[in-house]
Protein backbone atom coordinates (compact mmCIF):
# COMPACT_ATOMS: atom_id res chain seq x y z
CA UNK A 1 0.00 0.00 0.00
CA UNK A 2 1.58 3.22 -1.31
CA UNK A 3 1.37 6.20 1.45
CA UNK A 4 1.08 9.92 0.46
CA UNK A 5 0.36 13.03 1.99
CA UNK A 6 -2.89 14.28 -0.52
CA UNK A 7 -4.77 11.86 -2.53
CA UNK A 8 -7.14 13.25 -5.31
CA UNK A 9 -10.23 11.19 -6.14
CA UNK A 10 -10.68 12.68 -10.17
CA UNK A 11 -8.68 14.38 -12.75
CA UNK A 12 -10.43 17.08 -13.79
CA UNK A 13 -10.12 21.15 -13.33
CA UNK A 14 -9.96 20.57 -9.39
CA UNK A 15 -7.71 17.77 -9.23
CA UNK A 16 -5.52 19.68 -11.65
CA UNK A 17 -5.79 22.60 -10.05
CA UNK A 18 -5.57 21.49 -6.25
CA UNK A 19 -2.51 19.33 -7.30
CA UNK A 20 -0.77 22.54 -8.94
CA UNK A 21 -1.49 24.47 -5.54
CA UNK A 22 -0.31 22.12 -3.61
CA UNK A 23 2.91 21.45 -5.22
CA UNK A 24 3.58 24.92 -5.41
CA UNK A 25 2.66 24.85 -1.37
CA UNK A 26 5.69 22.22 -1.43
CA UNK A 27 3.58 19.60 -0.50
CA UNK A 28 4.62 17.39 -3.86
CA UNK A 29 3.76 13.65 -2.46
CA UNK A 30 0.16 13.58 -4.36
CA UNK A 31 -1.79 11.31 -6.13
CA UNK A 32 -4.62 11.91 -8.83
CA UNK A 33 -7.04 8.34 -8.80
CA UNK A 34 -8.21 8.45 -11.62
CA UNK A 35 -11.63 6.05 -13.01
CA UNK A 36 -11.03 6.74 -16.59
CA UNK A 37 -7.95 6.95 -19.14
CA UNK A 38 -7.28 10.30 -19.35
CA UNK A 39 -7.96 13.69 -17.20
CA UNK A 40 -10.35 16.03 -18.51
CA UNK A 41 -13.05 15.00 -16.06
CA UNK A 42 -16.36 16.76 -17.48
CA UNK A 43 -14.41 17.91 -20.54
CA UNK A 44 -13.11 14.41 -21.23
CA UNK A 45 -16.99 12.96 -21.02
CA UNK A 46 -18.76 15.33 -22.79
CA UNK A 47 -17.90 15.33 -26.87
CA UNK A 48 -22.08 15.80 -27.92
CA UNK A 49 -21.55 17.80 -31.16
CA UNK A 50 -21.52 21.75 -30.28
CA UNK A 51 -20.44 21.06 -26.52
CA UNK A 52 -19.01 23.92 -25.34
CA UNK A 53 -18.87 26.06 -22.28
CA UNK A 54 -21.46 28.51 -21.78
CA UNK A 55 -19.41 30.68 -19.45
CA UNK A 56 -16.33 33.01 -22.01
CA UNK A 57 -13.19 31.01 -21.91
CA UNK A 58 -11.14 33.92 -20.16
CA UNK A 59 -12.78 33.08 -17.30
CA UNK A 60 -13.66 29.88 -17.59
CA UNK A 61 -9.38 29.05 -17.04
CA UNK A 62 -7.11 28.60 -14.16
CA UNK A 63 -6.40 32.42 -12.88
CA UNK A 64 -2.55 31.39 -12.70
CA UNK A 65 -2.49 29.79 -16.04
CA UNK A 66 -4.68 32.26 -18.14
CA UNK A 67 -4.54 30.94 -22.16
CA UNK A 68 -3.73 34.12 -24.56
CA UNK A 69 -4.70 31.50 -27.55
CA UNK A 70 -8.56 30.66 -26.87
CA UNK A 71 -9.48 30.78 -30.14
CA UNK A 72 -13.54 32.06 -29.13
CA UNK A 73 -15.18 33.62 -26.56
CA UNK A 74 -16.93 30.41 -25.78
CA UNK A 75 -14.48 27.82 -26.60
CA UNK A 76 -15.80 24.42 -27.55
CA UNK A 77 -14.91 20.92 -25.27
CA UNK A 78 -12.12 19.74 -27.53
CA UNK A 79 -10.15 23.16 -26.98
CA UNK A 80 -10.54 23.35 -22.91
CA UNK A 81 -9.77 19.63 -22.83
CA UNK A 82 -6.64 20.21 -24.78
CA UNK A 83 -6.11 23.24 -22.28
CA UNK A 84 -6.04 21.62 -19.18
CA UNK A 85 -3.89 18.50 -20.26
CA UNK A 86 -1.53 21.38 -21.70
CA UNK A 87 -2.09 23.09 -18.10
CA UNK A 88 -1.56 19.37 -16.51
CA UNK A 89 1.95 18.57 -18.43
CA UNK A 90 2.82 22.40 -17.84
CA UNK A 91 3.14 22.06 -14.52
CA UNK A 92 4.07 18.43 -14.20
CA UNK A 93 0.97 16.94 -13.22
CA UNK A 94 0.32 14.33 -15.06
CA UNK A 95 3.04 11.70 -13.61
CA UNK A 96 0.61 12.26 -10.31
CA UNK A 97 -2.14 10.93 -12.48
CA UNK A 98 -3.17 7.08 -12.12
CA UNK A 99 -5.60 5.86 -14.44
CA UNK A 100 -7.95 2.96 -14.34
CA UNK A 101 -8.39 4.01 -10.53
CA UNK A 102 -11.73 3.74 -9.80
CA UNK A 103 -12.51 4.49 -6.13
CA UNK A 104 -14.24 1.26 -4.54
CA UNK A 105 -13.90 2.62 -0.84
CA UNK A 106 -12.33 5.36 1.44
CA UNK A 107 -12.14 4.63 5.30
CA UNK A 108 -10.70 7.00 7.80
CA UNK A 109 -8.57 5.17 10.57
CA UNK A 110 -7.91 6.74 13.65
CA UNK A 111 -4.81 5.04 14.43
CA UNK A 112 -2.96 5.56 12.01
CA UNK A 113 -4.88 9.11 11.02
CA UNK A 114 -4.86 7.77 7.33
CA UNK A 115 -7.85 7.40 4.92
CA UNK A 116 -7.38 4.00 3.65
CA UNK A 117 -8.32 4.01 -0.10
CA UNK A 118 -9.01 0.62 -2.25
CA UNK A 119 -9.19 1.30 -5.80
CA UNK A 120 -9.86 -0.74 -9.19
CA UNK A 121 -5.52 -0.08 -9.67
CA UNK A 122 -4.78 -0.30 -6.01
CA UNK A 123 -4.67 0.62 -2.78
CA UNK A 124 -3.48 3.80 -1.12
CA UNK A 125 -2.56 5.57 2.17
CA UNK A 126 -3.13 9.14 2.67
CA UNK A 127 -3.05 11.77 5.27
CA UNK A 128 -5.12 13.98 3.35
CA UNK A 129 -8.34 13.26 1.01
CA UNK A 130 -9.53 14.89 -1.21
CA UNK A 131 -12.91 14.23 -3.45
CA UNK A 132 -12.97 16.44 -7.04
CA UNK A 133 -14.93 14.29 -8.74
CA UNK A 134 -17.60 17.40 -9.54
CA UNK A 135 -21.07 17.84 -10.00
CA UNK A 136 -21.29 16.73 -13.47
CA UNK A 137 -19.65 13.43 -13.31
CA UNK A 138 -22.31 10.76 -13.72
CA UNK A 139 -25.22 11.09 -15.85
CA UNK A 140 -29.05 11.19 -14.62
CA UNK A 141 -31.20 8.95 -16.57
CA UNK A 142 -35.03 9.72 -15.81
CA UNK A 143 -37.26 7.72 -14.40
CA UNK A 144 -39.38 7.13 -16.97
CA UNK A 145 -41.13 3.65 -17.79
CA UNK A 146 -39.64 1.03 -20.46
CA UNK A 147 -36.57 2.84 -20.79
CA UNK A 148 -34.72 0.05 -21.82
CA UNK A 149 -37.24 -1.04 -24.22
CA UNK A 150 -36.03 0.82 -27.18
CA UNK A 151 -34.93 -1.07 -29.54
CA UNK A 152 -32.52 1.21 -31.54
CA UNK A 153 -29.54 2.96 -29.78
CA UNK A 154 -30.35 4.75 -26.90
CA UNK A 155 -27.38 6.68 -25.43
CA UNK A 156 -26.80 10.00 -22.86
CA UNK A 157 -25.24 13.15 -24.05
CA UNK A 158 -22.48 12.66 -22.05
CA UNK A 159 -21.80 9.44 -23.60
CA UNK A 160 -22.44 10.31 -26.86
CA UNK A 161 -22.23 7.49 -29.05
CA UNK A 162 -20.10 8.44 -31.95
CA UNK A 163 -20.57 5.21 -33.95
CA UNK A 164 -23.97 5.87 -34.57
CA UNK A 165 -24.77 7.53 -37.22
CA UNK A 166 -27.38 10.34 -37.55
CA UNK A 167 -27.61 10.84 -40.73
CA UNK A 168 -30.72 10.96 -42.24
CA UNK A 169 -32.21 9.32 -39.05
CA UNK A 170 -35.19 9.67 -37.19
CA UNK A 171 -33.65 11.20 -34.04
CA UNK A 172 -35.60 11.34 -30.21
CA UNK A 173 -34.03 14.00 -28.20
CA UNK A 174 -35.41 14.20 -24.32
CA UNK A 175 -34.32 17.45 -22.38
CA UNK A 176 -33.99 20.68 -23.25
CA UNK A 177 -31.05 21.93 -20.52
CA UNK A 178 -27.90 23.01 -20.81
CA UNK A 179 -26.64 20.04 -22.85
CA UNK A 180 -30.05 19.57 -25.40
CA UNK A 181 -29.69 23.22 -26.55
CA UNK A 182 -26.02 22.90 -27.99
CA UNK A 183 -26.43 19.42 -29.40
CA UNK A 184 -29.76 20.03 -30.92
CA UNK A 185 -28.61 22.38 -33.06
CA UNK A 186 -25.28 20.43 -34.34
CA UNK A 187 -27.57 17.44 -35.21
CA UNK A 188 -29.96 19.01 -37.03
CA UNK A 189 -28.56 19.82 -40.36
CA UNK A 190 -27.67 16.28 -40.85
CA UNK A 191 -31.03 14.11 -39.44
CA UNK A 192 -33.43 12.86 -41.12
CA UNK A 193 -36.22 14.10 -38.20
CA UNK A 194 -35.79 15.54 -34.94
CA UNK A 195 -38.64 15.16 -32.22
CA UNK A 196 -37.74 17.00 -28.98
CA UNK A 197 -39.14 16.67 -25.84
CA UNK A 198 -39.41 19.59 -23.75
CA UNK A 199 -41.19 18.80 -20.39
CA UNK A 200 -40.23 22.73 -19.31
CA UNK A 201 -38.66 25.82 -21.60
CA UNK A 202 -35.90 27.20 -20.66
CA UNK A 203 -35.02 30.54 -20.16
CA UNK A 204 -32.72 31.84 -22.86
CA UNK A 205 -30.34 34.75 -23.41
CA UNK A 206 -28.52 35.65 -26.55
CA UNK A 207 -24.57 34.46 -26.76
CA UNK A 208 -23.37 36.27 -28.77
CA UNK A 209 -19.85 33.83 -29.49
CA UNK A 210 -17.33 35.22 -31.41
CA UNK A 211 -13.45 34.54 -32.35
CA UNK A 212 -11.37 36.18 -30.46
CA UNK A 213 -8.93 38.37 -33.46
CA UNK A 214 -5.60 37.20 -33.98
CA UNK A 215 -4.78 40.59 -33.21
CA UNK A 216 -6.16 40.04 -29.35
CA UNK A 217 -3.86 36.77 -29.02
CA UNK A 218 -0.80 38.24 -30.00
CA UNK A 219 -1.53 41.05 -27.48
CA UNK A 220 -2.34 39.08 -24.59
CA UNK A 221 0.58 36.76 -25.39
CA UNK A 222 2.93 39.70 -25.78
CA UNK A 223 1.64 41.63 -23.04
CA UNK A 224 -0.28 39.09 -20.22
CA UNK A 225 -1.66 42.32 -17.84
CA UNK A 226 -4.18 43.04 -20.62
CA UNK A 227 -5.52 39.62 -20.56
CA UNK A 228 -5.89 39.73 -17.01
CA UNK A 229 -7.17 43.46 -17.70
CA UNK A 230 -10.05 42.00 -19.92
CA UNK A 231 -10.64 39.04 -17.54
CA UNK A 232 -11.02 41.22 -14.67
CA UNK A 233 -13.76 43.35 -16.36
CA UNK A 234 -15.29 39.94 -17.68
CA UNK A 235 -15.75 38.67 -14.29
CA UNK A 236 -17.30 42.07 -13.26
CA UNK A 237 -19.46 41.88 -15.64
CA UNK A 238 -20.76 38.56 -14.51
CA UNK A 239 -21.21 39.46 -10.57
CA UNK A 240 -23.41 41.88 -12.02
CA UNK A 241 -26.04 38.86 -13.45
CA UNK A 242 -25.95 37.70 -10.35
CA UNK A 243 -28.36 41.19 -9.51
CA UNK A 244 -31.89 39.36 -11.22
CA UNK A 245 -31.32 36.49 -9.37
CA UNK A 246 -31.83 38.11 -5.81
CA UNK A 247 -34.43 41.46 -7.04
CA UNK A 248 -37.86 40.69 -9.14
CA UNK A 249 -37.17 43.84 -10.32
CA UNK A 250 -33.94 43.43 -12.31
CA UNK A 251 -35.35 40.28 -13.23
CA UNK A 252 -38.08 42.01 -15.34
CA UNK A 253 -35.63 43.61 -17.26
CA UNK A 254 -33.66 39.91 -17.99
CA UNK A 255 -36.89 38.67 -18.65
CA UNK A 256 -37.56 41.41 -21.49
CA UNK A 257 -34.21 40.48 -22.82
CA UNK A 258 -35.27 36.74 -23.01
CA UNK A 259 -38.26 37.25 -24.70
CA UNK A 260 -36.97 39.79 -26.62
CA UNK A 261 -34.27 37.00 -27.83
CA UNK A 262 -37.40 34.66 -28.32
CA UNK A 263 -39.46 36.92 -30.39
CA UNK A 264 -36.97 37.90 -32.90
CA UNK A 265 -35.90 33.71 -33.70
CA UNK A 266 -39.15 32.42 -33.36
CA UNK A 267 -42.10 34.17 -35.73
CA UNK A 268 -44.48 31.24 -35.17
CA UNK A 269 -46.74 32.64 -32.54
CA UNK A 270 -47.98 28.63 -31.43
CA UNK A 271 -43.80 27.46 -31.51
CA UNK A 272 -43.21 30.93 -29.40
CA UNK A 273 -46.05 30.11 -26.81
CA UNK A 274 -44.84 26.72 -26.55
CA UNK A 275 -41.36 27.77 -25.58
CA UNK A 276 -42.28 30.73 -23.29
CA UNK A 277 -41.55 29.88 -19.73
CA UNK A 278 -44.28 30.16 -16.53
CA UNK A 279 -41.98 30.02 -13.97
CA UNK A 280 -39.61 33.01 -12.44
CA UNK A 281 -36.46 33.38 -14.48
CA UNK A 282 -33.22 32.18 -13.40
CA UNK A 283 -35.57 29.81 -10.95
CA UNK A 284 -33.71 27.27 -13.43
CA UNK A 285 -30.37 28.00 -15.04
CA UNK A 286 -30.54 30.68 -17.62
CA UNK A 287 -29.47 28.99 -20.66
CA UNK A 288 -27.31 31.17 -23.51
CA UNK A 289 -27.67 29.90 -27.04
CA UNK A 290 -27.90 32.04 -30.51
CA UNK A 291 -28.61 28.96 -32.54
CA UNK A 292 -31.31 26.61 -30.92
CA UNK A 293 -34.49 28.59 -30.91
CA UNK A 294 -33.78 28.66 -35.22
CA UNK A 295 -33.12 25.26 -35.24
CA UNK A 296 -36.37 24.53 -33.89
CA UNK A 297 -37.89 26.79 -36.84
CA UNK A 298 -36.58 23.92 -39.37
CA UNK A 299 -39.05 21.58 -40.96
CA UNK A 300 -37.29 18.19 -40.08
CA UNK A 301 -37.39 19.67 -35.95
CA UNK A 302 -40.83 19.20 -33.88
CA UNK A 303 -41.28 20.69 -30.03
CA UNK A 304 -42.85 17.82 -28.30
CA UNK A 305 -44.53 18.96 -25.31
CA UNK A 306 -47.34 16.35 -24.15
CA UNK A 307 -45.81 14.31 -21.53
CA UNK A 308 -44.19 11.14 -22.00
CA UNK A 309 -45.74 8.21 -20.70
CA UNK A 310 -43.33 5.24 -21.43
CA UNK A 311 -40.80 4.55 -24.24
CA UNK A 312 -41.96 1.45 -26.53
CA UNK A 313 -39.06 -0.52 -28.71
CA UNK A 314 -40.34 1.81 -32.00
CA UNK A 315 -40.39 5.36 -29.71
CA UNK A 316 -41.45 7.27 -27.44
CA UNK A 317 -45.31 7.27 -26.70
CA UNK A 318 -46.44 10.60 -25.15
CA UNK A 319 -49.61 10.66 -22.76
CA UNK A 320 -52.38 11.34 -25.66
CA UNK A 321 -51.26 7.77 -26.82
CA UNK A 322 -49.26 8.87 -30.16
CA UNK A 323 -46.02 6.70 -30.62
CA UNK A 324 -43.43 9.05 -31.95
CA UNK A 325 -41.55 6.75 -33.69
CA UNK A 326 -37.62 6.71 -33.36
CA UNK A 327 -34.52 5.32 -35.14
CA UNK A 328 -31.96 6.68 -32.10
CA UNK A 329 -33.10 7.82 -29.00
CA UNK A 330 -30.80 10.25 -27.19
CA UNK A 331 -31.15 11.12 -23.38
CA UNK A 332 -29.96 15.06 -22.51
CA UNK A 333 -31.20 14.72 -18.86
CA UNK A 334 -28.58 16.18 -17.32
CA UNK A 335 -26.62 15.09 -13.78
CA UNK A 336 -26.76 13.96 -10.10
CA UNK A 337 -25.24 17.33 -8.76
CA UNK A 338 -27.26 16.38 -5.02
CA UNK A 339 -26.50 13.00 -4.87
CA UNK A 340 -22.65 12.61 -5.09
CA UNK A 341 -22.07 8.54 -6.91
CA UNK A 342 -19.02 7.96 -4.27
CA UNK A 343 -20.83 9.32 -1.16
CA UNK A 344 -21.51 5.63 0.32
CA UNK A 345 -18.26 4.73 -0.30
CA UNK A 346 -16.60 7.12 2.31
CA UNK A 347 -16.76 6.22 5.92
CA UNK A 348 -15.57 8.75 8.03
CA UNK A 349 -14.35 8.87 12.28
CA UNK A 350 -17.66 6.79 13.35
CA UNK A 351 -17.84 4.22 11.19
CA UNK A 352 -21.02 6.41 9.33
CA UNK A 353 -21.10 7.07 4.95
CA UNK A 354 -21.10 10.47 3.91
CA UNK A 355 -24.45 9.36 2.19
CA UNK A 356 -25.63 8.49 5.91
CA UNK A 357 -24.09 11.91 6.55
CA UNK A 358 -25.46 14.01 3.88
CA UNK A 359 -29.83 11.96 4.01
CA UNK A 360 -31.50 14.51 4.75
CA UNK A 361 -29.21 17.69 4.20
CA UNK A 362 -26.07 18.04 1.47
CA UNK A 363 -24.03 19.91 3.38
CA UNK A 364 -20.34 20.86 4.09
CA UNK A 365 -18.56 23.51 6.41
CA UNK A 366 -17.56 26.37 3.84
CA UNK A 367 -18.68 24.09 1.05
CA UNK A 368 -15.70 22.21 1.71
CA UNK A 369 -15.73 19.94 5.25
CA UNK A 370 -17.33 17.35 6.86
CA UNK A 371 -18.06 17.56 10.40
CA UNK A 372 -16.87 13.24 11.38
CA UNK A 373 -15.01 12.93 8.43
CA UNK A 374 -10.98 14.31 9.22
CA UNK A 375 -8.84 15.50 6.60
CA UNK A 376 -11.41 15.06 3.86
CA UNK A 377 -12.16 18.06 1.35
CA UNK A 378 -15.09 18.10 -0.96
CA UNK A 379 -14.48 20.20 -3.97
CA UNK A 380 -16.83 21.67 -5.49
CA UNK A 381 -18.91 20.95 -2.45
CA UNK A 382 -22.57 21.43 -1.37
CA UNK A 383 -23.43 25.48 -2.30
CA UNK A 384 -20.37 25.80 -3.97
CA UNK A 385 -22.15 25.99 -7.49
CA UNK A 386 -23.00 28.85 -9.65
CA UNK A 387 -25.86 30.19 -11.98
CA UNK A 388 -23.95 33.34 -13.16
CA UNK A 389 -20.16 32.94 -13.74
CA UNK A 390 -16.96 30.73 -13.59
CA UNK A 391 -16.72 27.30 -11.56
CA UNK A 392 -12.76 27.60 -11.75
CA UNK A 393 -13.34 30.50 -9.50
CA UNK A 394 -15.09 29.10 -6.76
CA UNK A 395 -12.98 25.81 -6.61
CA UNK A 396 -9.90 27.81 -6.61
CA UNK A 397 -11.15 29.63 -3.17
CA UNK A 398 -12.16 26.23 -1.95
CA UNK A 399 -8.59 24.76 -2.86
CA UNK A 400 -7.25 28.05 -0.52
CA UNK A 401 -9.72 26.61 2.03
CA UNK A 402 -7.95 23.53 1.43
CA UNK A 403 -4.11 24.66 1.57
CA UNK A 404 -4.67 26.77 4.62
CA UNK A 405 -6.37 23.80 6.29
CA UNK A 406 -3.12 21.55 5.92
CA UNK A 407 -0.64 24.28 6.09
CA UNK A 408 -2.18 24.91 9.96
CA UNK A 409 -1.94 20.77 9.90
CA UNK A 410 1.30 21.05 9.61
CA UNK A 411 2.38 24.01 11.55
CA UNK A 412 0.71 22.66 15.04
CA UNK A 413 1.63 18.66 14.15
CA UNK A 414 -2.47 18.08 13.81
CA UNK A 415 -3.12 14.49 12.89
CA UNK A 416 -6.60 14.92 11.99
CA UNK A 417 -8.74 18.49 11.19
CA UNK A 418 -12.48 18.33 10.82
CA UNK A 419 -14.78 20.92 10.86
CA UNK A 420 -16.95 21.50 14.29
CA UNK A 421 -20.92 20.20 14.23
CA UNK A 422 -21.51 23.68 15.35
CA UNK A 423 -19.43 25.60 12.58
CA UNK A 424 -20.82 23.33 9.98
CA UNK A 425 -24.48 23.43 11.58
CA UNK A 426 -23.72 27.59 11.59
CA UNK A 427 -22.48 27.58 7.93
CA UNK A 428 -25.65 25.77 6.81
CA UNK A 429 -27.86 27.75 8.88
CA UNK A 430 -25.95 31.35 6.95
CA UNK A 431 -26.59 29.79 3.49
CA UNK A 432 -30.37 29.02 4.03
CA UNK A 433 -30.81 32.21 5.47
CA UNK A 434 -29.37 34.09 2.41
CA UNK A 435 -31.14 31.24 -0.02
CA UNK A 436 -34.17 32.66 1.16
CA UNK A 437 -34.64 35.91 -1.17
CA UNK A 438 -33.30 33.83 -4.12
CA UNK A 439 -35.17 32.79 -7.15
CA UNK A 440 -34.31 29.54 -7.16
CA UNK A 441 -36.88 28.79 -4.38
CA UNK A 442 -39.19 31.43 -5.00
CA UNK A 443 -39.39 31.21 -8.33
CA UNK A 444 -42.04 28.58 -9.12
CA UNK A 445 -40.02 25.32 -11.11
CA UNK A 446 -38.84 22.70 -9.70
CA UNK A 447 -34.64 22.05 -10.63
CA UNK A 448 -31.97 19.63 -10.15
CA UNK A 449 -30.48 22.67 -7.88
CA UNK A 450 -33.00 21.02 -5.43
CA UNK A 451 -32.17 18.30 -3.62
CA UNK A 452 -34.88 15.38 -2.24
CA UNK A 453 -35.51 17.76 0.64
CA UNK A 454 -36.21 20.38 -1.54
CA UNK A 455 -33.45 22.46 0.23
CA UNK A 456 -30.93 24.25 -2.42
CA UNK A 457 -27.94 22.48 -1.52
CA UNK A 458 -25.93 23.47 -5.07
CA UNK A 459 -25.79 26.95 -5.58
CA UNK A 460 -23.84 29.74 -3.85
CA UNK A 461 -26.55 32.19 -2.80
CA UNK A 462 -24.46 35.34 -3.25
CA UNK A 463 -21.56 36.97 -5.23
CA UNK A 464 -18.55 35.05 -5.53
CA UNK A 465 -16.12 37.90 -4.31
CA UNK A 466 -18.82 36.63 -0.91
CA UNK A 467 -18.22 32.96 -1.48
CA UNK A 468 -14.10 33.67 -1.70
CA UNK A 469 -14.48 35.80 1.22
CA UNK A 470 -16.22 33.71 3.28
CA UNK A 471 -14.54 30.64 2.66
CA UNK A 472 -10.37 31.47 1.55
CA UNK A 473 -9.81 32.73 5.19
CA UNK A 474 -9.15 29.83 7.33
CA UNK A 475 -10.56 29.92 11.11
CA UNK A 476 -9.23 27.30 13.32
CA UNK A 477 -11.59 28.12 15.79
CA UNK A 478 -14.65 26.40 13.69
CA UNK A 479 -12.04 23.04 13.53
CA UNK A 480 -11.29 20.58 16.10
CA UNK A 481 -7.50 19.04 15.62
CA UNK A 482 -5.91 16.32 16.74
CA UNK A 483 -2.77 15.82 17.79
CA UNK A 484 -0.45 13.91 15.04
CA UNK A 485 0.13 10.11 16.40
CA UNK A 486 4.00 9.39 16.69
CA UNK A 487 3.82 5.85 15.41
CA UNK A 488 2.56 5.36 12.21
CA UNK A 489 1.56 2.26 10.56
P1 LIG B 1 -30.24 19.74 -17.29
O1 LIG B 1 -30.00 21.17 -17.40
O2 LIG B 1 -30.48 19.14 -15.95
O3 LIG B 1 -31.43 19.39 -18.27
C1 LIG B 1 -32.05 18.16 -18.25
C2 LIG B 1 -33.24 18.22 -19.16
O4 LIG B 1 -33.84 16.94 -19.16
C3 LIG B 1 -34.29 19.21 -18.68
O5 LIG B 1 -34.85 19.82 -19.79
C4 LIG B 1 -35.29 18.30 -17.98
O6 LIG B 1 -36.59 18.81 -17.96
C5 LIG B 1 -35.22 17.08 -18.88
N1 LIG B 1 -35.70 15.89 -18.20
C6 LIG B 1 -35.14 15.27 -17.14
N2 LIG B 1 -35.89 14.21 -16.79
C7 LIG B 1 -36.92 14.16 -17.66
C8 LIG B 1 -38.04 13.31 -17.82
N3 LIG B 1 -38.24 12.28 -16.98
N4 LIG B 1 -38.90 13.56 -18.82
C9 LIG B 1 -38.70 14.61 -19.64
N5 LIG B 1 -37.68 15.45 -19.55
C10 LIG B 1 -36.80 15.23 -18.57
O7 LIG B 1 -29.07 18.84 -17.91
P2 LIG B 1 -27.93 19.26 -18.92
O8 LIG B 1 -28.51 19.96 -20.06
O9 LIG B 1 -27.11 18.09 -19.22
O10 LIG B 1 -27.10 20.26 -18.07
C11 LIG B 1 -26.79 19.98 -16.73
C12 LIG B 1 -25.83 20.99 -16.25
O11 LIG B 1 -24.61 20.72 -16.87
C13 LIG B 1 -26.11 22.41 -16.66
O12 LIG B 1 -27.06 23.13 -16.03
C14 LIG B 1 -24.75 23.00 -16.52
O13 LIG B 1 -24.44 23.33 -15.21
C15 LIG B 1 -23.92 21.88 -17.03
N6 LIG B 1 -23.61 22.11 -18.41
C16 LIG B 1 -22.83 23.17 -18.60
C17 LIG B 1 -22.50 23.48 -19.85
C18 LIG B 1 -21.62 24.63 -19.99
O14 LIG B 1 -21.50 25.13 -21.04
N7 LIG B 1 -20.96 25.12 -18.92
C19 LIG B 1 -22.94 22.76 -20.93
C20 LIG B 1 -23.74 21.67 -20.70
C21 LIG B 1 -24.07 21.35 -19.42
P3 LIG B 1 -37.11 19.71 -16.72
O15 LIG B 1 -36.48 21.06 -16.93
O16 LIG B 1 -38.56 19.71 -16.83
O17 LIG B 1 -36.61 19.05 -15.47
Amino acid sequence: MRDVHVAIIGAGFTGIGAAIRLKEQGITDVVLLERADAPGGTWRDNTYPGCACDVPSRLYSFSFAQNPAWSRKYSGQAEIQRYLCGVADAYGITPHMRFGHALQSARWDDVTQRWHIDTAGGSFAARALLLATGALSDPAWPAIPGRDDFAGPAFHSAQWRHDVPLAGKRVAVIGTGASAIQFVPAIQPQVGALTLFQRTPPWIVPRRDRAVPALAQSLFRAVPGVQSFVRALSYLAHEITFLPFQHRRIRQVTRHVALRHLASQVADPVLRARLTPSYDMGCKRVLVSDDFYPALTKPNVRLETTAIERIVPTGVRTQDGTVHEADVLIFGTGFRPTDPPLAPSVTGRDGRTLADCWRPIFTAYASTTVHGFPNLFVIPGPNAGLGHSSMIYMIESQITHMLAALDHMQRGAVGALEPTLAAQEAWTRDVDARMRRMVWVEGGCASWYLDRSGRNSTLWPGFTFAFRRAVAHFRPEHYRGIPAVSAIA
